[in-house]
């Protein structure tokens, strides 16, 4: 039997016929006759675009459906038919396309957690797309590259990864995520769940204007996915998703000042913000300033070609935590250290801060925001507050 999937429909009651949906569908997939608008489902590839554009929210609507509606069911109706429903078995229905589009949203949504509930895009960041490939419709890149980022100790086995799109649309944006699936099943015989890496290239590729992108991989002792991304070789394909996330995105007003506070692959999507700043505007007024977490310089995701980031471009604070023979210094320290700085900054409405990498990170940092807002007479959960409604206060931890 069929598996369920989804289908985009428009509703006919509703639909006034502008005809804004079909004018805006980036590959045709929206057609017209006298009576109604519909959709094409065997071009519709869920990309969203025709969404917000409707006037009506009549576009907006979706039936889970074991055969597609055709295009001639879709013309001769007056109202939208009910929701079929499924005997779907449990099994079915946990490893349905729709379960595992589901559970990446919650993934991200988890990660985003941090923000209280109120995670914003910054008022000046470009419109993401979001949800072009699916489960169901994954993109096949190929690895480019991959290369070991960290020394030889092998608990700490960090890679480089840049995967190539070749003539496929894949347009992500600073602070992203894509999905990537590991093939072959878990120990109960299903599809494994995709695992979200952030995206750590800009916008135009990891080479100017390339359509590729780089990903910051850590190996997880007995993990699927990592496992496997680590392992790939130059030429391999790969299933991808995405691209994920609407909020965690990086300001385009160049007078933005960046506070960029991470632990390991946490530090992905800064390099992209770094590298979207200096190659599109490195005269920016906005300072971007790093306090990046490790155990040691080699442990460190890009320790040599940070170092040679100029301080003008990117003050660079780097905590260590393994060190012999210096004592223990996590990125809350370095905060600290640097508090009439961080001071200034988190109290300026120019900026924005951004944390980012291991869940444990977050109760220290904000811990010693708290402190450093507060030193300064200023209110730190009131001053978080108007930070996360204004889109300038930032979390994703995994
Ligand atoms: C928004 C977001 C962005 C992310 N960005 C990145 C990124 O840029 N880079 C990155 O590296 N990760 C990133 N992650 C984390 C990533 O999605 C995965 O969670 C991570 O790679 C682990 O997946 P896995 O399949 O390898 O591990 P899983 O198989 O899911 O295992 C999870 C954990 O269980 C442990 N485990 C599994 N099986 C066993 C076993 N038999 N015995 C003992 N322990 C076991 C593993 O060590 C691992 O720590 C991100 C996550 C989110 C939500």
């Amino acid at each position: 039997m069929t598996k369920p999937m989804k289908q985009h429909l428009i509703d006919p009651e509703i639909c006034i016929r502008c005809y804004t949906c079909e004018m805006t569908c980036p590959i045709n997939a929206i057609e017209h006759n006298d009576d109604n608008v519909v959709v094409d489902p065997d071009i519709c590839n869920m990309c969203m675009a025709c969404i917000p554009v409707c006037p009506t929210g009549s576009i907006d609507e979706w039936r889970v459906v074991r055969e597609p509606y055709s295009l001639e069911d879709q013309y001769g109706w007056d109202e939208l038919p009910e929701q079929e429903e499924f005997p779907a078995t449990a099994s079915e229905a946990e490893t349905s396309i729709e379960a595992m589009d589901e559970a990446m949203a919650a993934l991200l949504a988890d990660a985003h957690k941090g923000a209280g509930g109120r995670a914003r895009a910054p008022v000046s960041a470009s419109k993401p797309t979001v949800n072009l490939y699916t489960i169901s419709k994954p993109v096949e890149a190929t690895v480019q590259g991959n290369y070991r980022l960290t020394g030889d100790d092998a608990d700490n086995d960090v890679r480089h990864i840049i995967l190539d799109f070749g003539a496929t649309s894949f347009p992500v944006l600073e602070g992203q995520s894509i999905g990537i699936t590991a093939p072959g099943t878990d120990a109960g015989g299903k599809p494994h769940l995709p695992r979200l890496y952030s995206v750590s290239s800009p916008r135009d590729g990891e080479r100017p204007n390339y359509n590729n992108l780089s990903l910051t991989v850590k190996r997880e002792p007995h993990g699927v996915c990592s496992n496997y991304v680590c392992d790939l070789k130059a030429g391999d394909k790969v299933a991808v998703t995405g691209p994920f996330g609407s909020t965690f995105l990086m300001p385009n007003d160049p007078e933005a000042k960046l506070l960029m506070i991470c632990t390991g692959t946490g530090s992905a999507p800064f390099r992209a913000f770094t590298m979207h700043r200096r190659r599109t505007n490195p005269g920016a007024t906005g300072r971007m300033s790093l306090f990046f977490g490790a155990r040691a310089p080699d442990s460190l995701p890009y320790f040599g070609p940070l170092k040679k980031v100029p301080e003008s471009a990117l003050a660079k604070n780097f905590a260590f935590s393994r060190v012999a023979g210096q004592p223990k210094t996590y990125v809350q320290d370095k905060l600290r250290e640097q508090e009439e700085a961080v001071a200034e900054l988190i109290c300026d409405p120019a900026t924005h801060v951004y944390i980012c990498g291991l869940r444990g990170m977050e109760e220290g940092v904000e811990k010693a925001l708290s402190n450093i807002a507060e030193s300064t007479g200023t209110q730190w959960l009131a001053l978080r507050d108007t930070m996360r409604e204004e889109g300038r206060y930032h979390v994703e931890t995994y």
